[in-house]
């Protein structure tokens, strides 16, 4: 089959294309025959080894497909089912191995497309807003790179709580899609100061919470956009890593909460996985949520994939076509 195998980390050129054998799934895992593989900003990462994996390996955590072979004692899914996945390395290839439990089927109304692309920026968005801070109406809350895959999600899934959203941008077309996606107010970040407007658009009072994917740029100046109390969900670092912090800031910014969660402990269990897939796979039969495919790849141009997404175009989902 073919695979993307990474040898060494660092520029999108190590994403290369070869020929290896196809792989057989053991206990508890199942083989998936790829139909799109998701790009995310997390594969970057790995490529980059801010992540380290052991060398070599096959990047990509997303995708989506048919279950084409089991493994012993896999009782989650069969031979045959449609198949979205997230969480597990190795979906940038013609086949891939997923452990069962990783697996949920795709119901009808959901393809190959946007049942990948539901699976990370998706069940992100969804627990950032449901479970790490569950918004609720009268809140405020400010989210970052409101264009982005998971930004525009998280947007939608914000006012389908009932909260006002801000989102930020960085140009005036990514301002259009988070109004689209329904944001109430866009800031155009690499313009104005997102602090002073997010204080200006409050009336001086900030937000309960600000969700955090670019990092090192938009860190410091998000604790300043919050009300005493509120909540710093730091959950990406698409500019750069946050350095290390001395938790007095949070002390002198107004008692303030400070995470950084991961979507691994937000599917612990087979119920919480299912649960968070089938609203966001609901909200998609429903019309409530939309998913915008931005681009896709053919699997051996992985290399264009990251150029794209590393050089800050992306306007919704990213994915790899086997
Ligand atoms: P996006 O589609 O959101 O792309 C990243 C966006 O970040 C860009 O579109 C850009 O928007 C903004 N950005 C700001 N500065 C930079 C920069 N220097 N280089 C590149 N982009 C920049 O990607 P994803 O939806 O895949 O991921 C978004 C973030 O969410 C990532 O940080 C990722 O790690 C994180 N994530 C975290 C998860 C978790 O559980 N913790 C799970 C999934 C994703 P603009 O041009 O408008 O500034």
């Amino acid at each position: 089959m073919r695979a993307i195998r990474i040898q060494e980390v660092g520029d999108p050129n190590v994403l290369q294309c070869v020929d290896v054998p196809t792989p057989e799934p053991g206990p508890g895992e199942a083989r998936v025959k790829m139909e799109v593989a998701g790009v995310n900003f997390i594969d970057t990462y790995h490529r980059r080894g801010w992540y380290p994996m052991p060398l070599p390996f096959t990047p990509g955590v997303e995708g989506a497909g048919v279950v084409d072979a089991i493994g012993e004692g896999v009782t989650e899914v069969a031979v045959g089912d449609t198949v979205a996945y997230g969480m597990s390395i190795g979906s940038y290839a013609e086949y891939a191995i997923v452990p069962s439990k990783n697996l949920v089927q795709r119901p009808a109304g959901v393809d190959a497309q946007h049942g990948a692309a539901s699976m990370i920026q998706g069940m992100t968005a969804h627990y950032l807003a449901c479970t790490t801070y569950p918004l609720k109406p009268g809140d405020t809350c400010l989210v970052h790179a409101a264009a982005g895959g998971t930004g525009a999600l998280l947007v939608q899934m914000a006012k389908l709580r009932g909260a006002r959203v801000l989102g930020t941008v960085s140009t005036e077309e990514k301002a259009r899609i988070a109004q689209a996606a329904g944001a109430d107010d866009t800031i155009r970040y690499t313009e104005v100061d997102f602090a002073e407007a997010v204080r200006d658009l409050t009336g001086g009072e900030g937000v309960e919470v600000v969700y955090d994917s670019v990092g090192i740029t938009t860190f410091d100046k998000s604790l300043d956009c919050l009300k005493p109390r509120g909540y710093m969900v730091l959950f990406g670092q698409a500019s750069g890593v946050v350095p290390t912090i001395d938790p007095q800031v949070l002390n002198q910014k107004g008692s303030l909460f400070l995470t950084r969660p991961t979507l691994a402990s937000h599917m612990l269990t087979r119920s919480e996985l299912e649960g968070r897939a089938n609203d966001v796979f609901n909200w998609i039969a429903e019309g409530k949520l939309e998913i915008r495919i931005d681009r896709t790849f053919p699997l051996d141009d992985a290399e264009g994939a990251h150029t794209y997404l590393e050089a800050r175009q992306t306007k919704g989902k990213v994915l790899l076509t086997t």
